[in-house]
C-alpha cells in the first residue's frame, strides 16, 4: 500500500451477545503508515472489535472494510491473506520447539486447520521454504541470534517478539496487537517499541489494543477511546490526555 493509502475502514460496527451490546455502531479508519492504539476500561469492547476485524467474530450489523472492500462474514484466513495479521495476548508456542520451529510453524498453521496433520502434511520444499520465511522475519525484528533457543526458554519480552515474527510471516499491510506490553520489564517495552517503530517506518500499519498508557502515548499517532461499547472519542494521544471525558472514564482523574 501507498502511505496515506485508505487500508480499514470499521463502519458503524455493532457486536450483540444475546441482550448485550457489546460494540455499538463504532467507526473509525486506519491509513497506511498509521499506529493507532484502541483503549478503555475492562469491558468497553475492544478485544470484540479487534475480533470482528480478524474475523474471529461476525457483526450483528455495520461493515468492515479492507481497501475499499467488505471483508465482513470472510473467514479469518481468508482476512489473514489479505494482509491483516495479529498477535494474541497469550502467547500461544510450543516451549519445548525452537523459536524459528515455532515461528515457521505459526505461519503455516495459519492457512490450515488442525495442529499435527498440519505438520505431518508439509512436504520438503514447503518445509525449506517456511523456515526461510521464518528466520526472514526474525532476523527483521533481532532475533536472528535465538532462533535455535528452546521458546520455553524465552523471557516474556522475546517470546512477544517471536509472536510478532510469526504474524509477519504473512506478510501483513495491518498488524493487529492484543496488549503487546502487558506484564513487560521497561527494557522489553522500549525494545517492543523500538520493533513496532521499524515495522511502522517499513511501511506497515498497526492498530494496537494495549492497557500501558504511557506505552500508547508514546506511539501511536492515533488513539480511539471506547467506554461501554461505544467510541467516546477519537484523537492524538494530547487530545486523548487533555479530553475531561476520558479521564473521567477511564484514566480516572
Ligand atoms: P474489552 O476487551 O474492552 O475488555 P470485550 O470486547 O472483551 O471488552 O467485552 C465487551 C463486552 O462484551 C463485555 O461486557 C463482555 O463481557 C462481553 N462479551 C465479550 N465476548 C463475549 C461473548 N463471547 N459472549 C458474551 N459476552 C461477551
Ligand atoms: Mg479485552
Amino acid at each position: 500500500p501507498v502511505h496515506g493509502e485508505p487500508l480499514l475502514d470499521v463502519d458503524k460496527a455493532r457486536k450483540e451477545f444475546g441482550g448485550l451490546v457489546a460494540v455499538n455502531d463504532v467507526g473509525f479508519s486506519i491509513r497506511a503508515g498509521d499506529i493507532v492504539g484502541l483503549i478503555g476500561p475492562n469491558g468497553a469492547g475492544k478485544s470484540t472489535t479487534f475480533n470482528l476485524v480478524t474475523g474471529v467474530l461476525s457483526l450483528t450489523a455495520g461493515d468492515v472494510r479492507w481497501r475499499g472492500r467488505s471483508i465482513a462474514g470472510m473467514p479469518s484466513r481468508d482476512i489473514a491473506r489479505l494482509g491483516i495479521s495479529r498477535t494474541f495476548q497469550h502467547v500461544k508456542m510450543i516451549p519445548d520447539m525452537t523459536v524459528l520451529e515455532n515461528v515457521a510453524l505459526g505461519g503455516h498453521l495459519r492457512g490450515r486447520a488442525g495442529t499435527v496433520r498440519a505438520m505431518l502434511r508439509i512436504d520438503r520444499d514447503e518445509e525449506r521454504r517456511l523456515f526461510a520465511e521464518a528466520e526472514r522475519q526474525l532476523a527483521r525484528i533481532g532475533m536472528a541470534d535465538r532462533m535455535h533457543e528452546l521458546a520455553g526458554n524465552l523471557a516474556l519480552g522475546p517470546q512477544r517478539l517471536m509472536e510478532i515474527a510469526r504474524a509477519l510471516c504473512t506478510d501483513p499491510a495491518l498488524l493487529l496487537l492484543d496488549e503487546p506490553a502487558a506484564g513487560l520489564r521497561h527494557k522489553e517495552k522500549q525494545a517492543l517499541a523500538a520493533v513496532l517503530r521499524q515495522l511502522r517506518d517499513g511501511g506497515m500499519s498497526l492498530l494496537l489494543v494495549e492497557h500501558d498508557m504511557e506505552f500508547v502515548m508514546g506511539l501511536t499517532d492515533r488513539i480511539v477511546v471506547m467506554e461501554f461499547g461505544t467510541r467516546l472519542m477519537e484523537g492524538t494521544p494530547a487530545e486523548v490526555q487533555a479530553s475531561p471525558a476520558v479521564r473521567a472514564a477511564y484514566l480516572g482523574t
